[in-house]
């Protein structure tokens, strides 16, 4: 089982990827993980990569889809994989169609997470972070006892850049522009499912499992 999960900044991909890839008993390949894995094993290309991001340049794709490339030709890849994070233009689905049908192989499934903007601000918008310990808030979901001061070290609260709310609605616009070819090419090849974001962790992972089936 092959599978792409996609879904916007704020839709919890990285967590319903991680519980889907051990229901299903596959791997799961997040392209942020391999990045950072490579750069702190000093590969070539993590090594390539980094001196980019020194730059602030993007990553460029041909890095990124020999990444992927390489990593879903490993041994424990060959039941199956969750790809989160990648592809994310229509250049990198096209490259990962060529690579797996040199292995005869296809995707089979590409699961959109759908979370209305709102909900996304809300989601985002609302994240804190201790300055001394990392933990995360939320000032919906995880309220600290005291405002703007953690419970566990009683360090300062404070919101990353990403995270102010106009910062939010420009992430959260340009995915969109980013996303929309990449959903429409995935829809056209008729293996895109769409599952609803909005529910609770539990619900949308089963909405996941069952789509994929
Ligand atoms: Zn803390």
């Amino acid at each position: 089982m092959r599978i792409i999960l996609l879904g916007p900044p704020g839709a919890g991909k990285g967590t319903q990827a991680k519980s889907m890839s051990e229901s299903l008993g596959i791997v799961h390949i997040s392209s942020g993980d391999l990045l950072r894995d490579h750069q702190a094993r000093g590969t070539e290309l993590g090594n390539t990569a980094h001196s980019y991001m020194q730059q602030g340049l993007l990553v460029p794709d041909e890095l990124i889809i020999g990444m992927i490339e390489e990593r879903i030709q490993l041994p424990d890849a060959k039941n199956g994989y969750v790809l989160d994070g990648f592809p994310r233009t229509v250049e990198q689905a096209k490259a990962l169609e060529e690579a797996l049908e040199k292995q005869g192989e296809t995707i089979d499934r590409v699961a959109n997470i759908s979370v209305s903007e709102e909900e996304l601000i809300l989601r985002l918008g609302g994240r804190w972070i201790c300055r001394q310990c990392q933990k995360p808030y939320h000032e919906v979901n995880s309220v600290p006892r005291k405002h703007g001061v953690c419970d566990d070290c009683g360090g300062e609260l404070y919101q990353r850049e990403d995270d102010v709310p106009e910062a939010v609605s420009h992430r959260i616009k340009v995915f969109a522009e980013q996303t929309t070819p990449l959903i429409r090419y995935y829809t056209e090849k008729g293996n895109l499912v769409e599952v609803d974001g909005e529910g609770r962790i539990e619900e949308v992972r089963e909405s996941l499992l069952s789509a994929v089936a």
